[in-house]
């Protein structure tokens, strides 16, 4: 394999086969796209991908990922106990409430057990339990300096391998005609057109454009900020459904979580996330109480908290504490809102005083009758709250070698699509632990196996 050449202007890269001449080119620079192009590259084929994002913000929502989800039969460095492969279908059967397709989960699924096996091969590291340093977890690995280690070890290892990358390039075009697939790649505004024996769409969801979000979310979508990366605007998305791909999934669904309002509209991470809720009272501006904070304290507890903010009067919400709430809470990013009293701390939340006062009473009242965590002692500490999107429970449907199935029936056997923007196939609502990078990583894999494949055809 020739090593690759490094444009010394920008760190554009590519590899020894000229870009005309590509066996498979994937779109987008993420787990999906990498496992892609690394399996692709590994079965023979010339790999080019392209990554829409400067070099510096490569890695989509993937950066921001700490663990992933994965079938075993035995303890492994990385996992204890078993977590075997039916038990894992049983989970996604639940959570999506069998809105699942089973062929491909199953795939995805049996796929999972040997992607820790897959990611070290390609250079990533993954965190040994015995070092003790994890919450406890027989469904998911975690990875070594998460997800940002994940993705630079991922590109080290696909550059070495001979592929292509070229940043700041967009796949922005995209046809499908026999032996074939064209595309136009965009990058500083102009477009190149060239052709591919298959092609791998891996470029994630399209959460990030808020078209999308207003159609999916209606008005809540003016507040929601987007916890991942601005890239995933849905460019791949839209082309495959132009190209005939049939849409999956659950339309006005999405993955929201609750997330510090002061902190950025794009690209927050786990950093602004809020996970005090259950020390505390969620009120709406008027001081109305949303929900009961302690009715379900399982770890996913926040994926519902963010529809529930979303669904506030402004799409605003905030968490108040009192001083022993606060001190049972995770430290957070951005420093809590704090006052003396509590109709200071409502001024300062912008939090209608007297609604406050009146719950809080109400709270107080039923921890003294019936046990629960009164809201008393000062100072009083507050976070303010919108929803964050992770992603949106929809996409295009592919079958399990990853081909995307077509509105019209069938599949189109040069174009696969792998990572957030099939996962709706299998995950129409709800969500679990770990599943995004599995789904990404897995799905990556065997369509890159897949695209070789076809394209040695
Ligand atoms: C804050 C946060 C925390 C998360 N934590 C976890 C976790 O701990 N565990 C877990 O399993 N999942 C987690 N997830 C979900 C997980 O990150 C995603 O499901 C998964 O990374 C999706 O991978 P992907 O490769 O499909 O897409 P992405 O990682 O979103 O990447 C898509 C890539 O495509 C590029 N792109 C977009 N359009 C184009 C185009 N037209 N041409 C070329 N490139 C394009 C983008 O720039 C981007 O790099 C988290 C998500 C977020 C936002």
């Amino acid at each position: 394999m020739r090593p690759p050449a490094l444009c010394p202007g920008c760190g554009h890269m590519t590899a020894g086969a000229p870009l005309s001449e590509i066996d498979v080119l994937v779109a987008g620079g993420a787990a999906a796209g990498l496992c892609a192009a690394i399996a692709a590259r590994r079965a023979g084929a010339t790999v080019h991908l392209v990554e829409s994002a400067p070099r510096a913000l490569r890695g989509g929502n993937t950066r921001h990922a700490r663990n992933f989800r994965i079938a075993h039969d035995r303890p492994a460095p990385w996992v204890p106990d078993a977590y075997p492969a039916d038990a894992f279908l049983a989970d996604l059967r639940r959570v999506t409430e069998h809105a699942t397709d089973d062929p491909v989960a199953r795939r995805l699924i049996d796929g999972s057990a040997d992607l820790p096996d897959f990611l070290i091969d390609n250079g990533v590291a993954l965190q040994p339990t015995s070092r003790g340093v994890l919450p406890y977890s027989r469904r998911t690995a975690f990875l070594l300096g998460g997800g940002k280690a994940m993705i630079n070890a991922l590109f080290a290892t696909a550059v070495q391998l001979g592929v292509g990358v070229s940043y700041d390039t967009a796949l922005a075009g995209l046809h499908v005609e026999p032996g074939h697939c064209t595309v136009e790649l965009r990058r500083d505004g102009s477009l190149t057109p060239i052709t591919a024996r298959a092609v791998v769409v891996a470029t994630g969801g399209d959460q990030a454009d808020r078209t999308a979000l207003r159609r999916q979310l209606g008005d809540a979508a003016d507040t929601v900020v987007v916890r991942g990366t601005p890239h995933a605007d849905g460019s791949g998305l839209r082309l495959l459904l132009a190209a005939g791909a049939a849409a999956v999934g659950t339309p006005g669904l999405g993955h929201l979580v609750p997330v510090d309002a002061r902190g950025p509209a794009v690209d927050g991470g786990i950093v602004t996330r809020i996970t005090g809720i259950p020390y505390g009272i969620v009120v709406d501006q008027h001081g109305r109480r949303v929900a009961d904070e302690r009715a379900d304290l399982r770890r996913t507890h926040y994926a519902q908290w963010g529809p529930r903010i979303a669904g506030c009067p402004g799409g605003r919400a905030a968490l108040v504490l009192d001083h022993d709430g606060l001190s049972r809470a995770a430290p957070t990013a951005l420093p809590p809102v704090t006052a003396p009293t509590l109709a200071g701390l409502a001024t300062a939340l912008a939090i209608d005083p007297a609604g406050l006062d009146a719950t809080v009473r109400d709270v107080d009242a039923t921890a003294e009758a019936r046990g629960g965590r009164p809201i008393r002692v000062p100072p009083f500490a507050g976070y303010p709250l919108v929803a964050g999107v992770t992603f949106l429970h929809h996409g295009v449907a592919v079958d399990a070698a990853m081909r995307v199935r077509l509105r019209t029936g069938g599949v189109a056997d040069r174009l696969l699509a792998a990572g957030g923007i099939m996962a709706a196939t299998v995950l129409r609502r709800g969500y679990l632990a770990g599943l995004g990078v599995t789904l990404a990583a897995v799905s990556g894999r065997i369509a890159g196996e897949e695209a070789a494949r076809v394209a040695a055809r």
